[in-house]
């Protein structure tokens, strides 16, 4: 029997008069790919946003191994052990590479009030190192990589310190078949230290290979949760239309 990780509980979400989602519960398990998958709008990113911090949970519980969390922020969201990848640029330039991974976070380097960017920069140096992401240094601007390089920093940031849950918000798409590999081979990694992925993406085929449980929402409306491999893609089309799906 699987442990539950995270219980969503009567989840709410209202922009103006959009009910982005409605009275939404289920659970996720730890040490699983636990996919969301529904049609453009369907409320997927309004979920994962409330559970990350970036929007704020107004109405319903989201709680984690037993306790209620309420981040307010992404900063908050860490210190619960949860993070977000997401499908645009997650890292900010004029900053280096070392700044990015411990943003907001630094404080672990501050000592009497003085930054210790050479401490930063070589913890930032062995953890690239570990990944096997070499050929991206510490103390150089972020700037000065490209978007799939950013990425792979982006995959140190959302896991280095072991997260309980990170979020993976269709970042598939953006990447090379290279990328996506590096991405897959670090969830794989976060599922088999017992932790947990989310994993949005709207190719089913890969939610399919990726994925152990498979949770559809609907106009903002729970629908089931899956076993992967008791589905096919035809299954998961009619879950997030609603009927029987003919042709393309
Ligand atoms: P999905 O990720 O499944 O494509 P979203 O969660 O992004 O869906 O969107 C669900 C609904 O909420 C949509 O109708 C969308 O337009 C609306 N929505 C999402 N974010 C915002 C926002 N920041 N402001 C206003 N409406 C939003
Ligand atoms: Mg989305």
């Amino acid at each position: 029997m699987s442990e539950v990780r995270l219980q969503v509980k009567h989840v709410s979400k209202n922009f103006g008069i959009t009910k982005a989602l409605k009275d939404v519960s289920f659970n996720i398990n730890k040490g699983e790919v636990h996919a969301l998958i529904g049609e453009n709008g369907s409320g997927k990113s309004t979920m994962t946003n409330m559970l990350t911090g970036i929007y704020t949970l107004e109405s319903g519980q989201f709680i984690l191994d037993g306790k209620e969390v309420h981040p307010k922020n992404q900063v908050e969201a860490n210190e619960e052990g949860i993070s977000i990848i997401v499908q645009e640029l997650g890292t900010l330039s004029g900053l280096t590479v070392a700044e990015n991974i411990f943003l907001g976070h630094e404080d672990q380097f501050v000592h009497l009030g003085i930054k210790n960017t050479a401490a930063m920069n070589k913890k930032a140096n062995e953890l690239l190192q570990s990944y096997g992401f070499d050929k991206i240094k510490a103390g150089d601007m972020i700037d000065d990589y490209n978007f799939e390089d950013r990425k792979l920093v982006e995959i140190v940031k959302a896991t280095y310190f072991n997260p309980k849950i990170v979020v993976v918000d269709e970042t598939t798409t953006a990447l090379s078949q290279e990328g996506r590999e590096e991405l897959y081979k670090q969830m794989n990694r976060v599922r088999d230290n017992g932790n947990t992925v989310i994993f949005i993406s709207h190719d089913l085929p890969e939610i399919l290979d990726k994925s152990d449980t498979i949770t559809i929402l609907r106009d903002g409306v729970y629908i089931d949760t899956v076993k992967s491999a008791d589905v096919n893609e035809d299954d998961l089309k009619k879950l997030m239309v609603g009927r029987e799906v003919t042709g393309d």
